[in-house]
């Protein structure tokens, strides 16, 4: 899969993009990084690629142009009905693990991240395909987020993690999404005056993913209560 990152800030994306999990993603061929700069795609020999909002007011806001050209670099016209162009915005879709999946299916996806006030509305008409938000609060700009959709879709990338199986228990994955992960322990067996349960050392397999499956549920309900709530009602009243 080709992830492309449309941004300002290239730097950014270095560490995060080659470290842990989007890092071994990449050494393992599933996946593909394009970071791309929009400073590239300025309209002048400033790099400019920001301006002030018609109607006054404060803060910049990101040109039409060097967005729409920078997506149509990495995006063939070929590929405009197919390749996912995704504003990364907190007026977007709320992300969750099931668009997580959706997109590990695609073989790229575009996304585009904004900064300032935001990006010059004509841009979604013309070239955004869908805008994803990671969650009710405002962030300087769109690279964290586009880190994130990217972290959340590797994993699902066959061949990435190194214990498939990890994921099948991880908290919301495909027939466990209202349900939270168990809780773990390692090493030592004793910290503090704190044990850590005899099942779990116990070495019978059945017992422990009995133990498992109550822990979860057991942290569903004491942490995200909603869950079991949102399960009950089912997707109508949801
Ligand atoms: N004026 C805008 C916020 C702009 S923040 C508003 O109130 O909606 C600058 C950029 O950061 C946005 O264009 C977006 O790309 C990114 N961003 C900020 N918070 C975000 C969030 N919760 N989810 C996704 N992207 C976000």
């Amino acid at each position: 899969m080709e992830i492309c990152f449309i941004t300002i800030f290239p730097d950014m994306m270095s560490g995060p993009l080659t470290s842990g999990m989007l890092g071994i993603a990449a050494t393992k061929g599933a996946a593909e990084y394009r970071v791309v700069d929009l400073r590239d795609f300025a309209v002048d020999k400033h790099g400019s690629v920001d301006d002030y909002p018609y109607g006054g007011g404060p803060g910049m806001v990101m040109m039409a142009p060097p967005v729409v050209e920078a997506v149509e670099s990495v995006r063939t016209a070929d590929e405009a009905g197919e390749v996912p162009v995704i504003l990364m915005s907190p007026a977007g879709r709320r992300f969750d693990q099931s668009i997580a999946v959706e997109m590990s299916r695609q073989d790229k996806i575009v996304l585009v991240c904004g900064r300032y006030k935001g990006i010059d509305e004509r841009v979604e008409k013309l070239v955004i395909t869908d805008t994803l938000s990671i969650g009710d609060y405002i962030l300087s700009g769109g690279e964290l987020p586009a880190l994130v959709v990217a972290d959340a879709v590797i994993r699902h990338l066959p061949g990435v993690l190194g214990d498939e199986r990890s994921r099948d228990t991880d908290s919301f994955s495909c027939d466990r999404e209202f349900l939270l992960d168990a809780a773990y322990y390692t090493r030592p067996t004793e910290y503090r005056g704190l044990k850590v349960p005899e099942t779990l050392q116990s070495g019978n397999h059945a017992k422990i993913d009995e133990w498992r499956e109550e822990s979860a549920l057991e942290r569903t309900k004491r942490l995200r209560p909603d869950l079991l709530e949102k399960q009950r009602k089912g997707p109508r009243e949801r």
